[in-house]
């Protein structure tokens, strides 16, 4: 499942194919994905050209000249292929610019989605209206996540997967960071003190920058013909690794939380 580097990687990846180019062709190939795709997604972007890409949260926005921007979202399985050769069946959207370069949205299982807004009612439409700081933006503190949790009894992790407090951090990075700053999953968010709050957001920061640059080399592995972009593997300390020895020698341990996995040391997270 694409999560935030993931993101982050895919717009690096599609930025020098679309920045300063105008779209040829912009073409939804069915009605919808998690939701229907706007029936006038085509004709606001075709013609246009992409002034700018960017992220926010786990979205992608592709900006045009005529003050729009097209927002993705590639659910559980979406991923861009470039200069594909052929199309494939789960291809739902295809976008061709003037200088001949093409790119499909491939999203087998559908959770993805496909929106176009004003670029001026960007912070009212409904994901980013509610949303908290960027994870990796500099209003992003120890301070802040302190006021943010006060009084809260729920366990910061689940503070932490909270779209409200902080965007688009998911189950992975939470888990690989509350293990780099010695917290216990289950702790509560309004017991946790400001220097440990401080560490935290450290290491929410350094997971997500080391995820980047991993996702970064992936990219230079894709930049070719067919390339495809969206996933990369890593190596984590916790994620995925129950039963196999933590780097203080103790094993790592996994519990469900309302339908998730929750993997960390007992010995090392208090
Ligand atoms: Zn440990």
């Amino acid at each position: 499942m694409p999560e935030l580097p993931e993101v982050e990687t895919t717009v690096a990846g599609l930025r020098p194919v679309l920045e300063g180019q105008r779209l040829a062709l912009v073409e939804p190939r069915r009605a919808d994905l998690r939701r229907p795709i706007p029936v006038d997604l085509r004709q606001r972007m075709t013609g246009s050209v992409v002034t700018s890409l960017s992220r926010r949260a786990k979205y992608g926005l592709i900006e045009t000249d005529r003050g729009d921007a097209m927002i993705f979202h590639l659910g559980m399985s979406g991923r861009w292929r470039i200069d594909p050769v052929e199309l494939e069946k789960h291809d739902h959207l295809l976008l061709e610019t003037v200088s001949g370069r093409r790119l499909v949205l491939n999203d087998p299982r559908r959770f993805g989605s496909l929106d176009i807004v004003p670029l001026s009612d960007l912070e009212k439409h409904p994901p980013f209206a509610t949303m908290g700081p960027e994870p990796l933006g500099d209003d992003f503190t120890g301070a802040y996540l302190k006021a943010a949790t006060r009084d809260r009894k729920a366990p910061i992790k689940q503070l932490l997967l909270d779209q409200k407090i902080v965007a688009g951090l998911g189950n992975i990075y939470v888990c690989e960071a509350l293990h780099m700053a010695g917290i216990a999953p289950r702790q509560k968010g309004g017991a946790i003190s400001k220097p440990r709050y401080e560490r935290l957001v450290m290491a929410i920061k350094q997971v997500l920058t080391a995820a980047i640059a991993a996702g970064g080399s992936t990219l230079r592995d894709f930049a070719r013909p067919d390339g495809e972009l969206g996933y990369f593997a890593k190596d984590w300390l916790v994620y995925g690794r129950e039963g196999q020895a933590c780097h203080c020698g103790a094993l790592v341990q996994r519990r469900i939380d309302s339908g998730r996995s929750t993997f960390y040391c007992s010995q090392c997270q208090k």
